[in-house]
């Protein structure tokens, strides 16, 4: 006697632990206005690497059509997870709800090679985690001030190096240690305050980039904002989230959601715009848990820190950043062209993009320059450009030539990723920051615009 054919399970190829909603599948009318914005798409103009494609596999696969398989995960691990279709959609398709809760899945039902989990523990086990950074970052400058990671690359030993470790060695930035080591200055007591609001420091931003940090205090306090610290923050679990660790994730952003919770402050300010993105939404994380109400009036408070500037209207006077030249007997400040990179995480999944402009245009004598294409991403995305090197590499390399024809003085973007990666393919002349360290240079007007 034959055995009876199980029955179909209710969610498909996926196991019933969070499964994609089929109703949010169902949203997508296959209209294609996304695919043009999509940067996998634009490189290869495969179906099943744009977003209409990667929703119609969630489809197949709900409904036991597609098995879960490595080359479906494979169109998974192409997306960048850079939201541009959450933009260009009509139908308000939430692709970034489809794919956050698609990622957990596919890591446990097709397990990686061996070289691929272990590359990836070890970003995981490194990134979310300040005091190894800080470790990092000191093992790097050893390197840098030694001249090790000189003589390597010149004696082109690194190109001996898988693709993925080649790119974390390209990417890794001179680092000032005791910045990175000091971490975020005590703010000073406000008179009369606006607004009392909470920063998260960040764990790439506070050891990579101590100066935005330094910068967003120094901009807060003359705009009359008082900054309240919160001591023992650790990470937001943006990035794991991004790579399908979902449940350490969640700890992670619970734990400061309850330390941020005690500050009791109005806003809780964020200057990366991938960890905003995630704590914008991390209420989804909680669905059906009692921590829910908590999370959500946590939700309530985040802003990036460029949006809350722009909404509470900025009062502090700015002056040129450029130099002055002397015409006849009257100084003339230069002008400083400034090219504003929009950051996936702030414009697509935060729907930030009037503010960064409309606070760099209050710098007198800067001329903000737009980049082509805007809505095409870097190839930054979290941990993207370290376990997809190849598309990363050839997406930075299209953001690079597009601001190098532009040729400004500096290149703004409002998150550490994608300064990190624009960086990597730039010409070495053209300065990178955070439109936040313009803004706190303009303060006292004492820009340098040499290159780092
Ligand atoms: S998130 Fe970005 S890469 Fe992924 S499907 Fe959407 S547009 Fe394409
Ligand atoms: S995701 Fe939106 S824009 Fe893309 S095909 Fe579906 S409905 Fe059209």
């Amino acid at each position: 006697m034959t055995e009876p054919a199980p029955p179909p399970s209710p969610t498909g190829a996926f196991d019933v632990h969070h499964p994609p909603s089929a109703e949010r599948v169902a949203d997508c009318v296959h209209c294609g206005f996304c695919l043009p914005s999509c940067p996998t798409y634009v490189l290869w103009g495969e179906e099943m690497d744009s977003p209409r494609g990667r929703i119609h596999l969630v489809k197949l696969a709900l409904e036991g059509e597609a098995a879960i398989d490595a080359g479906f995960r494979q169109h998974f691990d192409n997306c960048l997870g850079c939201m541009a279709c959450l933009t260009s959609c009509p139908s308000g398709v939430q692709y970034d709800a489809i794919l956050e809760a698609a990622r957990p899945q596919l890591e446990r039902i097709v397990p990686r090679s061996s070289a691929d989990r272990w590359f990836r523990w070890f970003l995981l086990a490194l990134f979310p985690h300040r005091f190894r950074l800080r470790l990092a970052a000191t093992a790097a400058w050893l390197a840098r001030v030694t001249g090790l990671r000189a003589a390597v690359r010149a004696s082109g030993l690194n190109r001996a190096l898988p693709e993925n470790v080649r790119a974390l060695e390209a990417l890794a930035p001179d680092v000032d240690l005791k910045p990175a080591w000091a971490g975020l200055p005590a703010p000073a007591p406000v008179a009369s305050p606006r607004a009392r609001v909470a920063l998260l420091e960040g764990c790439v931003q506070s050891v990579f980039f101590p100066a935005a940090n330094a910068a967003t205090v120094k901009v807060l306090g003359a705009e009359r904002v008082q900054v309240v610290p919160v001591a023992g923050q650790g990470c937001c679990g943006a990035l794991e989230l991004h790579a399908g660790a979902d449940q350490s994730a969640r700890r992670r952003v619970r734990r400061l959601i309850e330390r941020f919770d005690r500050a009791g402050v109005d806003r809780v300010l964020v200057n990366a715009a991938g960890c905003g993105s995630m704590l914008k939404t991390a209420d989804r994380l909680f669905e059906g848990d009692p921590f829910l109400p908590t999370a959500r009036r946590f939700v309530d408070k985040v802003n990036d820190v460029l949006e809350f500037l722009h909404e509470l209207g900025p009062e502090a006077e700015l002056r040129p950043l450029g130099s002055s030249t002397t015409v006849g007997n009257r100084a003339t400040p230069t002008r400083t062209r400034v090219a504003y990179h929009d950051a996936c995480h702030l414009a697509h999944a935060q729907g930030v993009r009037t503010a960064p402009r409309a606070l760099l245009r209050r710098i007198p004598e800067l001329q903000l320059e737009e980049i082509p294409d805007p809505e095409i991403c870097c190839g930054s995305a979290g941990i993207y450009n370290l376990v997809q090197p190849g598309p990363a590499a050839a997406l930075g390399e299209r953001k690079a030539r597009d601001v190098a024809r532009i040729a400004p003085d500096v290149l703004a973007a409002a998150t550490p990723g994608c300064l990190l990666q624009i960086r990597r393919h730039l010409d070495a002349g053209i300065r990178i920051a955070h439109p936040i360290e313009l803004l706190a240079e303009a303060l006292h007007g004492d820009g340098d615009h040499s290159a780092p």
